[in-house]
């Protein structure tokens, strides 16, 4: 066993809307944040499903436990997930979760502003492989129009600036196809 999250298998069609998010600009908005809190408990919900929490915040690091069970499994999942801060060029702290999950027994740690959960655990985006679904959506659009070639392009009168961009990104397929032709 790896440890925390190995051997999870996540969709690579997982978009971020599918999966409850915690955010540390939340957490500031609702003055968690807060040095010197020490074993905070409470919990954050999304409609009917809640994750309980025990807080403890220092001068510029923190600890963020999260206690929840995945609906149908018999145990409760508990564990850590470590806060720090890097200052703003203006001042002030920015809060940073550190991705809990391990992949191929290496932990991750990376710095996170929002954590997934996706599957068992709450991890960063990068290890959940997620992707905005306007971004598939838009690529989508991408490749049809890259695949339809230059005539299905729209003509740059009466076009939006959004068509235009989802036009000028399949140019650059079709450019970058071509140039792959031409080498
Ligand atoms: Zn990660």
């Amino acid at each position: 066993m790896g440890g925390l999250g190995s051997g999870a298998r996540y969709s690579k069609k997982d978009t971020v809307e599918e999966c409850r998010a915690l955010d540390t600009a939340d957490l500031k908005r609702w003055n968690l944040l807060v040095p010197g809190t020490t074993n905070w408990a409470g919990s954050f919900r999304w409609g009917d499903s809640s994750v309980s929490y025990r807080l403890t915040v220092g001068a510029d690091a923190g600890t963020l436990r999260l206690m929840y069970r995945m609906t149908g499994a018999s145990a409760d999942l508990d564990y850590p997930v470590r806060l720090v801060t890097t200052r703003c060029h203006l001042g002030g702290a920015r809060w940073w979760f550190l991705c809990p999950l391990t992949k191929d027994g290496t932990r991750c740690g990376r710095r996170a502003r929002k954590l997934y959960l996706c599957g068992r655990y709450f991890g960063c985006r990068r290890c959940h492989d997620l992707t905005y679904r306007s971004r598939q959506e838009s690529d989508a659009r991408v490749y049809a129009l890259a695949r339809a070639g230059l005539s299905a392009l729209p003509t740059i009168t009466g076009a939006s600036v959004a068509q235009l961009g989802v036009a000028l990104r399949a140019l650059t397929v079709l450019e970058n196809r071509m140039t792959r032709r031409a080498r």
